[in-house]
Order: C-alpha cells, then structure tokens, then sequence
C-alpha cells in the first residue's frame, strides 16, 4: 500500500526509477550529512547523492559563493561563453589540481552528466587512433548512453537497449587475479592472434574502484601494468574517475595511489561540489584532435556550477588537509567494518574499499537489499551495489564529522545484526 504523500510518484513516475527507491519518504531539505524528511524525520546520509556531494549537502562555502553569485546576476548558462566563473574554475582547476600533480591535460566540457565524458572520451579515442573497438571490464559502469553502455558490464543494464551494442570489448577486472601480478600476457596473445576476432582496441578504459560494479578495487600493481600494457600496445589508456575522482579514495584522482598518468580522464559528480550537473573530458594535449563544434551539446556552460567547483577547489585542495583527512576517516570506517565482520554469525562478509568508499559483500544475495532496508529505518541512508546487488555500498560526504561517521557506522553495525 502506497502512503498518500507518495502516490503521485507511483502513478506518474515510470517505473525505470530504481537509486531510492527503497527509501519511503519524501525528502524536503538537507545540511552536511544529514537529510530531513517532509514529516521532520532526519537521516543520516551514507550515499551522498552516488557520490556527486562529497563536501555534503548545501555546504556552507559554496553555498555562500553561489548566493553572492547569483545575487548580482551572474550568467546562469553560457554554453561555450568565456565568462568569469568560468575563468575563476579553470584557473582553481590549474592551480590547485593540474600543476601541483604535474599533470598536462587539456580541459573539455562534455555535457552536463558523467556519461557524457564517458560519450566524448570513446570518441576522442576512436577519432585519434582511427579504430572502433574499447576494451572495458567485467562489472564495469560507464553510463547509460549507447556508446557508454558498450563498454558497461552490467548485463541487466546492457539490456535496456534493446539490441545488442557494439565496439566493446570485456575483458576480465583485477579482482579474478587474487593478488597475483598480471603479466597481461594472455590480452597480449589475443591482440597478436588474428583468429581470436578481437579487431586492435583503440583504448582500454577502466575504473581505479568498481563503484557500481560493487566496489572492487584493482590493485595498483595491476594498474601500472595496465598502463604499460596500453602503452606497448598502442592503445590509450581512459580512466573513468566519474565516482571515484574529486577526492574519494583519498588523492583528488584515484590513480594517483598507482602512480599512472592516464591519456584521458573523466570526471563528474563531486567536481561542481553542490550537486550541480557538471563534467570534464581531459586528455593530453596531442589528443585535441577536435575540430571547433565537433562535440558540443547546450548545457555545457553551467556557470553556478562553475563557481561552486571553484570554491570547492580552493577551499578543501589548496592546502592538502582533504587527502589525510579521508584517509583518517576511511581507517575508522574500516576499523568499524571489521568489526561487524566479526560479529557476523555465517560466512563473514567480505570488506573492500580505500578512503571514504567502501563495500560489504554478503554470500546471501538477499541480505544488502535487508541491511539497507533496516537502516533507512534507523535514520541513515545506504544503497547497494554490485551486479547483483549483494553489496552494501559506503559513501559518506568527505565532510562527515568523527561522530557522525561513529553514528552511523554504529547503526550500520545494528542493521546487521537484526537482518
Ligand atoms: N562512470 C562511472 C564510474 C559512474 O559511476 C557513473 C555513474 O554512476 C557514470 C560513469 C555515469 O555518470 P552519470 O550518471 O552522471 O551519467
């Protein structure tokens, strides 16, 4: 039985809404890591918007710095306008992320969502090396358009288009390897082997951490020879920090633990910093082949999110503070999960993660869909992951305070133990 204050999302909405739909309220405000419900129920929120309000919700600097914008009429929406927010974000972005990591990248602005990057990334692969085929991983998630959805593993989802997609293809993700270094000699073989079918992939790209997939984390040993593999193979190397970029695993990009310099990176959610849509294509410089208008799209401009992910820039990247600060927080959560581990009658569940993102696998398929269920009654907030959705996914904004992560990890800790 639908409750009144829900009934026009279930008649009117489709039924393609899936992300929260297991939380039954109606959702009015928000302030850090806490959301408030219409009937002034609060919940504590370890989702953080799938991981695009890493500095929480309505984060008072950049709240501040949107109100002063939009205050004295800043431009809303510019397309490809040179404007002063813009500016202001491009020079944050060199000064505080590009030039202190060394890194070259030329900055594109793709569209509005995280696919969009994906969508602009294959194509800029694709028209630089002359060839079609991507090689992307098992339980990878790129997005939701034709060409994103190509290179996502996640057969269900692959589904929703109907017809089969071309140009990927899958290849096997680090955590089949059991901590053994990869060689990467059997991808080799199937490039060299002209039987095997697999036509010279003009790019390899791949997620740090499986965020969707499940949290599954490729050792940074397997990164690097990834990296070496694309680069002896002539094949670009993309990696997709749509999830786990903007400071989650600890570093502002996820491949930096690894030590690589990808040829093409996306990112997307957190970097507005407020939840506002916002995306960057980056490459190497030698890569912009683009000619002017070959990729364009009209919400691309997003100037109040160019000045939220300005302020979000300058006050939490320029000083170094955010990376050891993730990680102290990412070791009480893990200290916490091995815990609950341990108090787990049965086959313990399995741990992943690195920094603020982490993952707990149940053998019983059914127990993440319970363990979320009992803790949305609890008051936090908690999604799954994984392709089938047996893993309960941590991600609590960057921002959470000692006690409210202790708070939830304790409720965490309480919904196992009643489902
Ligand atoms: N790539 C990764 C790694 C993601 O996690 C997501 C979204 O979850 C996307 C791409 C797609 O981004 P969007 O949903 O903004 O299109």
């Amino acid at each position: 039985i639908t409750p009144p204050a829900l009934s026009v999302f279930e008649t009117l909405e489709s039924e393609v809404r899936s992300y929260c739909r297991g939380w039954p309220a109606v959702f009015d405000r928000a302030q850090g890591a806490r959301l408030t419900d219409e009937d002034g129920h609060t919940y504590l929120d370890f989702f953080a918007g799938a991981g695009s309000l890493n500095y929480g919700h309505n984060n008072p600097v950049l709240k501040r710095a949107l109100l002063d914008y939009l205050e004295r009429d800043g431009i809303t929406h510019g397309l490809d306008m040179a404007t002063t927010a813009k500016r202001a974000f491009l020079e944050a972005f060199q000064n505080v992320v590009l030039r202190p990591r060394d890194l070259p990248y030329k900055v594109m602005f793709p569209g509005p969502t995280g696919t969009n990057a994906v969508e602009a990334a294959l194509k800029l692969a694709r028209k630089v090396k002359g060839r079609e085929s991507i090689v992307s991983f098992t339980n990878a998630f790129h997005g939701m358009s034709l060409g994103s959805l190509a290179v996502t593993g996640n057969a269900f989802k692959r589904a929703g288009a109907g017809i089969p997609l071309v140009h990927g293809t899958p290849m096997p993700f680090d955590n089949y390897l059991d901590g053994q270094v990869p060689d990467f000699l059997w991808f080799e073989r199937l490039l060299e082997d002209q039987g095997s079918g697999l036509n010279k992939p003009a790019a390899v790209i791949v997620e740090t951490i499986q965020g969707e997939g499940g949290i599954n984390v490729a050792s940074p040993e397997w990164l690097r020879a990834l990296a070496d593999l694309c680069h002896r193979r002539d094949m670009l190397l993309i990696v997709d920090d749509i999830q786990m970029g903007c400071g989650r695993t600890g570093a502002f990009f996820s491949f930096e633990e690894a030590g690589i310099q990808p040829d093409i990176v996306t990112l997307s959610k957190s970097i507005s910093g407020y939840g506002l849509p916002m995306s960057l294509c980056l490459f190497n410089p030698e890569l912009d082949v683009w000619e002017p208008g070959e990729h364009n799209g009209t919400f691309r401009g997003n100037n109040p999110a160019f000045v939220t992910a300005a302020a979000a820039l300058n006050t939490y990247w320029a000083d170094g503070q955010m990376e050891k600060q993730t990680i102290a927080r990412g070791e009480q959560v893990e200290h916490a999960l091995t815990a609950i581990r341990a108090e787990s009658p049965g086959t313990p569940p399995d741990i992943r993660g690195r920094g603020l993102v982490w993952g707990m696998e149940f053998e019983d398929k059914n127990r993440a869909t319970a363990v979320c269920a009992r803790a949305f009654e609890l008051g936090l907030l908690l999604e799954t992951s994984g392709p089938q959705s047996e893993v309960v996914k941590l991600l609590p904004p960057l921002t959470v305070t000692p006690d409210e992560l202790d708070e939830g990890l304790r409720t965490l800790a309480r919904a196992v133990r009643e489902t």
